[in-house]
């Protein structure tokens, strides 16, 4: 069960997320070896009666992290308690979630790498030992007074590891990273949307829209949402190949589903690097985004569609990345085709 954390209002994007939320592991597609493992934690934890460890979820945005987090609380049993680090401000803002959660159940903290450093130092001892230490009073007359806290489990997301620090990181002693999903899942991930929303598509128009989502479930159920739009408008309703393209082209959708970001970033190392390779900080400071973000969030994807190769002394464009952005080196000069 979710309870309320904040009075937040949803958008109607996020509406449509909760409605085509996975409930359950079967329905959970892909992110196999992370599945399995999950299930027997949570297997050995109830046959032991015991709360799951803190669990951290990483990975780029909309991979399924918080779906996760959901599935987990269900299977466990208990309730789940959502929040988000950058609007626990101060420790006072924890300590009323903290004080209510029952044995075993589940704080959900989603960009958890966002906590603001005096609440994330109070959180210390809750995780480790299951206490908080609350001011009574103010000035002169102030005391510590020692909170007993249910045994609960935190499950921490965030699309930016790297930027957690070394003492958090070491309070979760579960950690996974949810990878970009190949196009054969993304498929399965739009089929089921398409019953859940009764939108009639075929084979073809949903192996179209899962090559161009950019290995991301949310970003399919959005594209699949926004084809239908045109398919009920422009078209008979049903979403063939025909309409599908048509409303992709219209929407500006690139063929791999790369955004700007992946654009400029394959595109600098061509034009700027000579194909490279080139050194991840060089590369930052030409396309202006932080070195981090590039490796945990555009790199990724970018290797898993074989368009750039990560080597010893840098990045280097593949064949495959000249080819798509019309390129041809001849001799050390750059040809555009
Ligand atoms: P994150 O928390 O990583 O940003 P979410 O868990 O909010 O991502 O997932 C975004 C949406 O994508 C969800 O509403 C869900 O419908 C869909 N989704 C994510 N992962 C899967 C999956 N493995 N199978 C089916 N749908 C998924």
């Amino acid at each position: 069960m979710e309870k309320m954390t904040t009075n937040k209002l949803l958008s109607g994007e996020e509406i449509y997320e909760i409605a085509l939320r996975p409930k359950k592991f079967e329905e959970f597609v892909g992110q196999i070896k992370i599945i399995e493992n999950l299930k027997v934690f949570i297997q050995a934890a109830k046959q032991r009666k015991e709360p799951l460890e803190h669990i951290l979820l990483f990975g780029p945005p909309g991979l399924g992290k918080t779906t996760l987090a959901h599935i987990i609380t269900r299977e466990m049993d208990v309730s789940i308690y959502p929040t988000s680090g950058p609007i626990l401000e101060r420790p006072f803002d924890i300590a009323g979630i903290l004080s209510n959660l029952k044995r075993a159940d589940v704080l959900f903290i989603d960009e958890v790498h966002r906590i603001n450093k005096t609440v994330e130092e109070y959180l210390y001892p809750a995780l480790e030992n299951f206490c908080l230490d609350v001011m009574q009073d103010k000035g002169m007359g102030a005391r510590a007074l020692r909170l007993r806290l249910n045994h609960f489990t935190l499950i921490g997301a965030t699309t930016r590891s790297g930027l957690l620090t070394a003492p958090l990181r070491s309070r979760f002693g579960i950690s996974f990273r949810l990878d970009y999903y190949p196009t054969h899942d993304l498929c399965d991930i739009i089929r089921r949307s398409a019953k859940i929303l009764e939108i009639a598509i075929d084979e073809k128009a949903t192996t179209e829209i899962a090559s161009r989502a950019r290995g991301t479930p949310r970003i399919a159920n959005r594209l699949l949402r926004r084809v239908r739009d045109f398919a009920q408008v422009k078209g008979k309703g049903n979403i063939d190949l025909e309409i599908c393209n048509y409303a992709l082209e219209k929407l500006e959708v690139d063929k791999r589903g790369f955004d700007e970001m992946d654009k400029k970033i394959i595109r600098t190392i061509i034009e700027k690097f000579q194909g490279g390779p080139v050194g991840i900080n060089s590369l930052a400071v030409a396309v202006g985004e932080d070195a981090q973000t590039i490796e945990e969030v555009f790199e990724p994807f970018l290797i898993m569609e074989g368009f750039i190769k990560r080597t010893p002394r840098g990045r280097e464009a593949t064949t495959l990345a000249y080819e798509h952005f019309k390129f041809k080196k001849d001799h050390g000069t750059l040809f555009k085709t």
